[in-house]
């Protein structure tokens, strides 16, 4: 099917979907939605009228019902009664409310933060959730373990202390997790296309479950006997449970995508032969899964453990008898795991020797403090630098070398025209993801380099935008260039302190006994009262809404939806189109008049 060219009128168009009805009845297309999407990634698409979507992101995100969709009429409005304009009191709104507010700004990916806190706070856990899993397939894997930099950038963090956002969206998540029947987002009707990803860690899950949604017939291809990538190989369960990693995969799985676990791309098979079978795009999410060597004398004796091989043994529960002394070398959050592993294996004093100072660790700041509650020690500065007489000798029954990952390129066989950075990641372009090959896309690690979940949860998303146009002949960069400019400088004098709630933890002696989960999690009770910290710095409609037709009215203190500029012309629709009951588009018949 070719292309279609549409070209109109923005100031007329309300998107009330009728140019829609009426092109599918002419060209008879499949569905509707089609249609409008290439409308959507039209230049000249720009709805000043709300759009009137489906399932509307505003409706989802407001935690006062001031926002519903009439059934009959198909209609969003706005109840100004209910809507508080996100408790804007005048003289002592949270911040202007001028923009996004600095946690869904700052999270990678862009997850509706001051949305889902709102919503928890009004005690609308299951409304919470769904608003989390427009942006991200794991909330219970990120309430735990997700460096969030939406709390380093919270706004309430300069009255006393941020909002403990991932500890209300683990809450919010574990709910879903422990119901029989469990939320799933729509998935439209299956398509004909399929697509390939290789790996199964968190990007390449990410990617499946927005690839899924569209209808794509999605396989996964994974080397490892387990999916899940660093979550089942690399983060322990005292951290991370694996029930509550496998009942996130589970969801994907229940999308009706295959997931194909022993399949080592590059070596059972290899994107050529894929590419013969049919799949018309690739994600691959490999991942860096290669230990980095230490590169000194004595690295290969026995007693001698890559850190993430160490973990692998571990997290696969085989015993690994380490000994009583223990020396991880390295600063990640490899070496960190790896130590409160050692610990946790019996190992007496388990100890850290990093290059560089406590600060510069790149491990989660709450990990090396549960690490030296735990009784691991962490010398710093024990620089390589040649300084005469300075070498000194440590007796050691075990040496976990924790320097960091690299990716394994093995997957890419000569016909792929990919090229590598010098740091070993795919060069990809850093809108779309797209590599110089164009049907091969990357993300998370093996595009970035080691880094978090949620980059590569973000990384998955924007995979799976970019190989839907591709697969359907799209501009992939058109519209994506999107900027979060960030509400900053609350009224700080305004608010009274409030403790942040504390998470509770499993005692540091009985840690170390077992490999059981050491945080908690919060009760409701505690999750209501920390959500009402949240001082609410954007408006949640206004964030929510992808054609910034919502805004916040600074006169009134409410939301309120973009007014239309009127038409200066009056354009006269072709006949054709007002045949077999359909009507002529309301912008024309209600408004184009009026000019
Ligand atoms: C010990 C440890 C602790 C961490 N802790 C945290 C934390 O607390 N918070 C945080 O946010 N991040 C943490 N990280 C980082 C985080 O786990 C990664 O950034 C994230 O998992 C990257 O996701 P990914 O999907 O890109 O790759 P991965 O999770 O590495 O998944 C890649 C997958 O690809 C598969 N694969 C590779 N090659 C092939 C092939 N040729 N064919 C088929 N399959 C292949 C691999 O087997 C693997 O399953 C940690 C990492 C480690 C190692």
């Amino acid at each position: 099917m070719g292309k279609i060219s549409l070209l109109f009128n923005e100031y007329l168009c309300s998107g009330c979907h009728t140019c829609e009805i009426a092109c599918k009845q002419e060209h008879g297309l499949g569905v509707g939605p089609r249609v409008i999407r290439v409308l959507e990634e039209s230049p000249y698409f720009k709805p000043l009228f709300c759009h009137h979507c489906d399932d509307p992101p505003c409706a989802k995100a407001c935690p006062e019902d001031a926002i519903t969709k009439d059934s009959e009429t198909g209609v969003v409005l706005l109840d100004l009664e209910k809507c508080t304009g996100c408790n804007a009191v005048s003289g002592t709104s949270g911040a202007e409310k001028q923009g996004t507010s600095p946690c869904k700004a700052e999270c990678p990916a862009h997850i509706d933060v001051q949305g889902y806190v709102s919503l928890a706070a009004k005690g609308k856990f299951q409304e919470a959730l769904e608003l989390i899993k427009e942006t991200s397939p794991f909330p219970s894997i990120c309430g735990r373990i997700c460096p969030h930099p939406c709390e380093s950038a919270c706004n309430r963090g300069g009255i006393d202390d941020p909002v403990a956002n991932h500890a209300i969206e683990r809450f919010v998540a574990d709910l879903d997790l422990n119901t029989t029947k469990r939320y799933m987002p729509k998935v439209k009707e299956k398509k004909k296309d399929k697509v390939a990803i290789i790996g199964s860690g968190p990007a390449g899950l990410s990617c499946t479950y927005y690839l899924a949604q569209e209808g794509y017939q999605v396989t996964i291809f994974e080397k490892d006997t387990e999916p899940g990538g660093m979550l089942t190989a690399g983060i322990p369960s005292y951290r991370l449970p694996r029930e509550v990693v496998n009942a996130e995969i589970q969801l994907i799985r229940d999308m009706d995508v295959t997931i194909k676990t022993g399949v080592d791309i590059g070596k059972d098979t290899t994107i050529a032969q894929l590419r013969e079978e049919g799949f018309k795009a690739f994600f691959t999410a490999i991942g860096t899964q290669a230990c980095l060597e230490l590169g000194i004398e004595g690295e290969n004796l026995e007693g001698v453990y890559g850190g993430l091989d160490y973990l692998r043994q571990i997290n696969r529960g085989e015993s690994v008898k380490l000994g009583k002394n223990v020396a991880i070398i390295g600063g990640g959050n490899t070496a960190t795991d790896a130590a409160r592993s050692a610990r946790r294996s019996g190992a007496e004093n388990a100890f850290i020797l990093y290059r560089r100072g406590l600060e510069e660790m790149p491990a989660n700041a709450e990990e090396i403090k549960e690490c030296q509650e735990e009784g691991i020690s962490i010398k710093t500065l024990p620089k390589p630098e040649p300084v005469p007489d300075s070498v000194f000798t440590m007796e050691v029954d075990a040496v976990i070398n924790a320097l960091g990952q690299e990716a394994d390129w093995a997957c890419l066989t000569p016909e792929c025209a990919c090229t590598l950075s010098d740091w070993g990641t795919m060069n990809v372009d850093p809108l779309t993801l797209q590599s110089d090959d164009p049907d091969i896309f990357a993300g998370g690690d093996a595009a970035r380099g080691p880094r978090t979940v949620i980059e590569a949860i973000a990384d998955g998303k924007q995979a799976a935008i970019s190989i839907d146009r591709f697969i359907l002949g799209r501009d992939l960069r058109l519209g994506r260039d999107q900027v979060f400019p960030t509400i900053t400088d609350p009224q700080k004098e305004v608010y009274n302190k409030i403790d942040r709630v504390q998470m509770p933890r499993l005692d540091p002696q009985a840690r170390i006994k077992s490999f059981d989960e050491v945080q908690e999690g919060l009760t409701e009770e505690m999750v209501l009262e920390e959500a009402k910290r949240c001082i609410s710095c954007g408006t949640c409609c206004v964030q929510a809404c992808p054609y910034d037709v919502m805004q916040f009215n600074h006169d009134t203190l409410k939301a309120v939806k973009r007014k239309p500029i009127m038409p200066t012309r009056h354009i006269k629709a072709p006949a054709r189109y007002f045949r077999k009951g359909w009507g002529l588009c309301p912008s024309l018949t209600n408004r184009g008049s009026k000019s």
